[in-house]
């Protein structure tokens, strides 16, 4: 039913041109498909999933589905720290910096968004810190706990325990943006409705829907009620002077982005206004100026709020779904990734590309390389 494809790529560098014995061939063996995929969402779990799918799937119909616009989503607002709060989730966040650190080297910051930050994060409460070192020192660059100088020089009020490290930052609205532009180049395409039926898609044709809408997803999914806001809180400032990301707690920070600095934030569980009140601005200036009185009065460019869409675990799993007629179609869970959906977006959407091979019952694309 499938095309087989076996397709055949010769590289050679300018220092191999003479000798033609270590020519590198590699065979890429798997099989050819056009999925149709619907992805439902927008943000950068729906984004991430639909270019990791044309990737994988050059010639898949993949339309991505969101209900408002761009502006109104937790994805637009972010730094897009590289930060993990879950240690199961290890491996979608490595493969989402890995895939950063190939963005960052061939892509500027002003397209996407993505840059190198370095920074620290500190706290009473040594558990805390010593989790992210579980979760996240051999992941990124430069991790260490920071000595007592560094952090009497750093700080006007130091917390007993700090850590440092350097990272990606992937900022939502660049990030997404140019996910959506890369999506658009290779044939993918967006519309804005609102579905309260995911099966209505299978209904239309889809043989692939893809659950990515975040806050909503375990309400559509009609099984799952375990998905809640966590509200915050945002400001963006002018203070161009400001290059480390700078933490007390992971409520309380600042992030540099590339024109303006991210200052934060709350994080308030099942609490869904997102009206920003007075109470939140002192509140929120309060506390980081406490712990860096350079920002008193500095100038602020916009302020946003946002509901993080948090789940005891994400949900990334494949289920069969039913359509109005009774027939079968793939249905793949997507959301739930509460503060850190920059963090393991694309690890996750690889994930979703797994389950569509699976789902199609055909096996990953095999890279064989051989030396003529
Ligand atoms: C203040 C703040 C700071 C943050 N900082 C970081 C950070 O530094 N690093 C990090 O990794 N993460 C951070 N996050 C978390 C991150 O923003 C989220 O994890 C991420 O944006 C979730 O993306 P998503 O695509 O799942 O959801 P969203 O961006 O909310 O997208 C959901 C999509 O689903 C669509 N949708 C919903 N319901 C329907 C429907 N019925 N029909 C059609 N479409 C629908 C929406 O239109 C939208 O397009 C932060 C969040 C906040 C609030």
């Amino acid at each position: 039913m499938f095309l087989l494809r076996c397709c055949m790529t010769l590289r050679y560098s300018f220092v191999n041109f003479f000798k033609p014995d270590i020519f590198e061939v590699f065979f890429e063996v798997g099989q050819e498909m056009n999925p149709s995929v619907a992805i439902v969402g927008q943000g950068v779990i729906g984004c991430s999933t639909a270019l990791a799918v044309l990737q994988r799937f050059p010639k898949a119909k993949v339309v991505l589905i969101g209900d408002r616009p761009f502006e109104k989503i937790c994805s637009f607002g972010p730094a897009g720290l590289f930060r993990l709060d879950k240690f199961d989730c290890k491996p979608w966040a490595k493969a989402s910096f890995e895939r950063f650190a190939e963005i960052e080297k061939q892509w500027t910051a002003e397209e996407t968004g993505v840059k190198l930050v370095s920074g620290h994060i500190q706290s009473d409460s040594e558990e805390r810190l010593k989790s992210q070192e579980k979760n996240m020192a051999d992941i990124v660059y430069n991790f260490r706990w920071l000595t007592d100088r560094e952090k009497n020089l750093l700080f006007v009020n130091p917390s007993k325990y700090c850590i440092h490290y350097t990272a990606y930052a992937s900022e939502g609205r660049r990030y997404v943006p140019w996910l959506k532009r890369q999506i658009e180049a290779l044939g993918g395409t967006f519309v804005t409705k609102s579905i309260s039926k995911l099966s209505s898609l299978a209904d239309d044709g889809f043989n692939i829907v893809v659950n990515a809408t975040g806050l909503a997803g375990g309400k559509l999914a009609g099984d799952d009620d375990t998905v809640f806001p966590v509200r915050g809180v945002a400001f963006e400032v002018h203070a161009p002077w400001h290059k480390h990301f700078n933490y007390r707690d992971f409520s309380t920070f600042t992030i540099p982005m590339v024109d303006s600095v991210i200052v934060g934030s709350v994080k308030q569980d099942h609490r869904d206004d997102l009206e920003i009140t007075d109470v939140d601005r002192r509140e929120i200036f309060d506390r980081y100026e406490l712990l860096h009185p350079a920002f008193k009065g500095v100038k602020v460019i916009s302020e946003w709020s946002a509901l993080r869409p948090e789940r005891p675990m994400i949900r990334l799993e494949k289920v069969d779904g039913v359509k109005s007629d009774g027939g079968k179609y793939t249905l793949i869970h997507n959301y739930g990734h509460g503060s850190n959906g920059f963090t393991m977006g694309w690890g996750c959407a690889l994930d979703v590309v797994k389950l569509i091979e699976e789902a199609q019952g055909i096996a990953p694309i095999l890279k064989i390389k051989a030396h003529l």
